[in-house]
């Protein structure tokens, strides 16, 4: 009624108003943040447990620290720090820039009277080195430069920054980011969505400002239906991606009354909205191609896992605010068992592939098969074997697909289109794209514009934007029936499994919301330089 409508207003305002702060707005509402002492015997835990790569490299404030150790230390180590900053520059620079950049390796790193010459390279990478030049400017030659630039950090610098202020400070943010989560530590705003076990609503941490969307699975409704084990899964398989390309998850803990899984917001809608309810059906071809990059490198990243996605569709594909994508709900997903094959019926149907139909085993080959389809409906907005809206029994669907060759009687295919599209819709695995030897579906014709390796860095501008005060989904309905779970009664071995499930902040998402929020550089002390703290903690 009117009050419902009313109460969406507000809460849809409070969104808008937290989407747009500025910087200077979201501090004033920031909650201070203190950074604890860090206990005496988590030193030496995290040098045991975590190598060079993990504290220096994957732990973005660990790297960020080290570079800030290297960067104060001897001359060797400012000119490696130097060099891999300049090193990646170069590597992701446009036509436009990239000459420059090179021309500022060449000189600062190349030639022996530079104050940054690379002096801490032996044997042949020394020649190597001063042989870079305008016209020898050699792929494999830097690539094994930057091996030996890493091989000399992970020793004595890697030592020295074990000792120095550096690591105190980022022992500091561990132990922050290991404190408990509960629902205090957000404030909660509009329901962006509803699934299975509960709502979707919007989120925003109060450290940080950092928005978030929270899927909020009812402890109750879990129980009655025997959805726990599902829910343990997805987030055990949420919390090991890491990728531009697929809604990562950033908390799991538990309320009261739920289990509840922080995720990146998704705030530009599901592309089964943009593909039917915006106007003239189907999505423009830039927009198609592009989208299709980023679902492809998502769906490359959880293979890569032996992740099989299992509910490749447009409604399972996310917009940001910007403009890019993400597959969502990884509910179906399955890690295949030491890469084997399985044989377990999963998917939605008019997208699942025929081995699955005919129960035969199968590995990633479906999420390509469902790709195609996807990518079918992105332009014609219709399924290959199903036409939008068309009331057909499942057994037909399942024959078509075994039976039929897919029609392209749209005029909005081209022919590029139409060939990624033959390919992933390939009846056997062993002649689709993406599941032959050796094939990469990134070589395609189709992604003739995208470059891959600047998509893959987020540097690519979306060819479309979300307006930002539109809400790009239907209004979801408030009315469910809680009759069903009022004498569900949680027991302690409940109790267990939620415990399991709430583990907390994932690290790697969490140290990204704090740089990116801004609270890193505000904490960060320039007192840091030169104290050694190791008679506080050693
Ligand atoms: P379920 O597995 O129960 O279907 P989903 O993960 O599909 O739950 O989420 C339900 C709905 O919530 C989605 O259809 C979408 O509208 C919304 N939603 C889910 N994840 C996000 C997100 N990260 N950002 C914004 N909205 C989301
Ligand atoms: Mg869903
Ligand atoms: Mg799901």
């Amino acid at each position: 009624g009117d009050l419902l409508g009313l109460d969406r207003l507000v809460a849809n305002t409070a969104f808008f108003r937290a989407q747009q702060c500025d910087g200077t707005e979201l501090r004033t509402q920031r909650v201070a943040l203190m950074l604890p002492k860090p206990k005496r015997y988590s030193a030496s835990q995290e040098v045991a447990k975590r190598t060079y790569e993990s504290l220096c490299e994957q732990q973005p404030i660990g790297k960020k620290l080290f570079r800030q150790f290297l960067l104060t230390s001897n001359p060797p180590c400012v000119a490696a720090a130097e060099f891999l900053e300049e090193l990646s520059d170069w590597s992701f620079a446009e036509e436009g820039t990239k000459e420059k950049a090179k021309q500022r390796i060449l000189s600062k790193f190349c030639q022996r009277q530079s104050q940054t010459f690379l002096s801490y390279l032996t044997g042949e990478n020394v020649s190597m080195c001063k042989a870079l030049s305008d016209e020898n400017f050699d792929e494999a030659a830097l690539d094994q430069i930057r091996e030996a630039t890493r091989d000399f950090l992970r020793g004595k610098p890697f030592l020295g920054y074990l000792r120095s202020p550096f690591f105190y400070r980022f022992l500091q943010w561990k132990e922050c980011e290991k404190q408990k989560i509960t629902d205090k530590y957000f404030y909660e705003f509009r329901t962006l969505g509803r699934g299975g076990f509960g709502e979707v609503c919007l989120v925003q941490v109060k450290h940080t400002g950092y928005l978030y969307a929270c899927k909020k699975l009812d402890k109750r409704r879990l129980k009655k239906k025997g959805g726990e084990r599902l829910a343990l899964l997805e987030k055990q398989i949420l919390e090991k991606v890491n990728s531009l390309f697929i809604v990562n998850l950033a908390y799991a803990f538990e309320s009261k009354t739920h289990l509840c899984l922080v995720m990146d917001l998704m705030s530009g809608g599901d592309l089964r909205f943009h593909i039917y309810e915006l106007g003239e059906r189907g999505i423009r071809m830039e927009r198609v191609v592009y989208y299709t990059a980023q679902i492809v490198t998502g769906l490359l990243h959880l293979h890569s896992m032996d992740i099989v996605y299992r509910d490749m569709k447009p409604e399972n594909v996310l917009l940001d605010g910007k403009g890019q994508c993400r597959l969502s709900d990884l509910g179906l997903a399955v890690e295949l068992p030491n890469g084997k094959m399985i044989c377990q019926r999963a998917g939605t149907t008019g997208y699942m592939a025929p081995e699955l139909l005919k129960q035969e085993y199968y590995r990633t080959s479906v999420d390509w098969w469902a790709l195609g389809c996807s990518i079918y409906e992105m332009v014609a907005a219709r399924l290959p074997f199903k036409y939008f809206r068309e009331k057909v029994q499942n057994t037909e669907v399942t024959r078509r697909t075994l039976e039929d060759a897919c029609k392209f009687e749209d005029t909005r295919f081209n022919g590029p289109t139409k060939d990624i599209i033959m390919h992933l819709l390939k009846k056997k695995p062993v002649h689709r794209l993406g599941c032959r030897k050796g094939d990469d579906p990134r070589n395609h014709t189709f992604f003739k514009n995208i470059n891959f390796h600047r998509l893959e860095a987020g540097l690519v501008e979306p060819p479309w934007v979300p307006k930002p005060n539109v809400v790009y989904a239907n209004d979801v309905d408030d009315f469910r029936d809680n009759s069903e779970i009022k004498d569900v009664k949680l027991e302690p071995k409940d109790e267990k499994f939620f415990k399991e499930f709430s583990t907390g902040a994932v690290s790697v998402q969490w140290q990204k919301e704090i740089i990116d929020s801004g609270v890193f550089d505000e904490m960060n002390d320039p007192e840091l330089n030169g104290h050694d703290h190791m008679a506080m903690w050693g």
